[in-house]
């Protein structure tokens, strides 16, 4: 048999990490097996419809390479995959239930069960739709259906017995009927409900292993007691175990950090997101911890999946970002870096140098103009920044330095980085010092910090000879006028 694995999101926002793996897992067990992973958008909630939705579902699918082989821009033969423009193909399947008595027409109005749920709730009850309408007259429901009078249909719950399934992950499920609602089937607007349309697209698009969060886990039983009403085979049910923040709180929608799309405008890389939430809940059974997502497709096995919520750690992600960015050649660098150079004014300056300073300090690509802001806009900087024991410095060291210094520099007839190199420590040699003694002072005055990025060679290369020496000048002049 063909596995056949969907991923089914509803348009309502950005990507948030639990979706991103579910949609992942999804579609790594599909390719694992050989079979189909298909995509298909659940939007039947137009209360939660968010413009433009849709657009980021497929372009993060996309980003992070999870190509679908069904959908509704690709199609397929059991397409519509948009629930709204299967809306037609729910109803009859109700109809089909209430013929065989496991669904009934519900003709309860809103403000009738506010009063009912009022009432159970003053005796302390929790509400639960009573079946009111569960035995009409055939004529009166014929009527009032003709009358145009709103109506839903429920799915009528035995009142005894359980409810179960089998879940790969959490074993078996199982709830007293008895607690279970008389769910609508189909609302009052023609739509089916997200719990009926998952059951009637899952079967009839031959799904044969539902893979989601476990928020659906408690309504799962009820969904099989649809499976066992039409008469159908079941999926294979994997139910995916949180993400959490820590150990109490789940990586929330509030705190700005739980959508792919937070993570990306932040400069991290979606390899590294990918190969990191791939590990939220699954192992290998090895060592390993970097996976492109072919390594991922071969690898993966439901056996890998974990019981326990995974803890996401934004510390650890940060660390294989970095791993990634090490990994990058120039090029890949650069392509990457090229927008936050653009943000910090850099992007006229040599990208080789920047690559080579910069490549092995960033952990993500957003800390680029913060590393780099000293290229463009010299720092109000302290004179004692000139003070250094390790480099044997201070003030009057450094002012004879760049006495030196400049003169040297300015007469150079390009300015090449090995020439500067050169010539920088052939005059530390004559002088007899240390190179540090000559170079710190040349930096301070460069960079105005003690901290940056590649050295004053690098430094200067990227800001020009005239920028170079308009820095050096005005360090001297400072430590003169001190
Ligand atoms: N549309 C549901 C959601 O976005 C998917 C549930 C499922 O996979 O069955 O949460």
């Amino acid at each position: 048999m063909e596995v056949r694995t969907r991923f089914a999101p509803s348009p309502t926002g950005y990507m948030h990490l639990g979706n991103l793996r579910s949609a992942l897992y999804t579609y790594l067990f599909a390719k694992h097996e050989g079979g189909k992973f298909i995509l298909r958008l659940e939007d039947t909630d137009q209360n939660r419809y968010v413009e433009g939705a849709v657009d980021v579902i497929y372009r993060t699918l996309s980003d992070i390479g999870l190509k679908w082989d069904e959908g509704p821009d690709k199609g397929g033969q059991y397409g519509p995959y948009i629930q709204s423009e299967r809306k037609d193909m729910y109803l009859p399947y109700a109809q089909e239930l209430v013929k065989a008595g496991k669904a009934y027409y519900c003709f309860c109005t809103k403000e009738e069960l506010e009063v009912r749920r009022a009432e159970a709730e003053a005796k302390g009850e929790t509400f639960k739709y009573d079946k009111h309408c569960l035995n009409l007259p055939q004529e009166e429901i014929q009527r009032r259906i003709a009358n145009g009078e709103s109506y839903v249909i429920r799915q009528n719950v035995p009142l005894t017995g359980e409810a179960s399934f089998d879940d790969v992950i959490y074993g078996h499920i199982k709830v007293d009927c008895s607690e279970l609602d008389d769910m609508i089937l189909i609302k009052a607007d023609g739509m089916p409900t997200y719990n009926f349309a998952n059951v009637i697209d899952d079967h009839t698009m031959g799904i044969t292993h539902v893979m989601r969060g476990n928020e659906y886990l408690a309504s799962t039983p009820k969904y099989n007691l649809l499976y066992e009403a039409f008469g159908w085979e079941k999926p294979v049910y994997i139910h995916l175990t949180n993400i959490m923040r820590d150990a109490t709180h789940k990586l929330s929608k509030r705190d700005g950090d739980a959508y792919y799309e937070d993570y990306i405008a932040k400069g991290y890389i979606r390899e590294a997101i990918v190969n990191y939430v791939s590990l939220l809940g699954w192992n290998p059974g090895d060592e390993r911890e970097f996976f492109t997502l072919d390594e991922l497709t071969q690898a993966f096995s439901l056996g890998g999946l974990s019981k326990s919520p995974a803890i996401f750690d934004v510390n650890k992600l940060t660390w294989m970002n970095a791993e990634y960015i090490r990994m990058m050649n120039e090029q890949e660098f650069t392509a990457h870096a090229k927008a936050y150079y653009r943000q910090a004014g850099v992007d006229a300056m040599d990208s080789s140098v920047l690559w080579r300073i910069l490549q092995p300090r960033v952990e993500i690509f957003s800390q680029i103009p913060d590393m780099v802001d000293f290229l463009v806009n010299l720092p109000d900087y302290e004179l004692e920044l000139y003070t250094n024991k390790k480099s044997k410095t201070d003030s009057e060291v450094s002012k004879n330095v760049l006495k030196m210094v400049i003169p040297l520099l300015e007469q150079l007839p390009q300015w090449d980085e090995t020439l500067i190199h050169d010539r920088l420590l052939g005059l530390a040699a004559e002088k007899e010092m240390k190179n540090g003694t000559l170079l710190w002072p040349v930096r301070i005055a460069m960079a105005g910090k003690t901290v940056t990025p590649g050295g004053a060679m690098e430094i200067a290369v990227l800001l020009g000879k005239d920028e170079t020496m308009r820095r050096l000048k005005l360090g001297l002049e400072r430590l003169e006028n001190e």
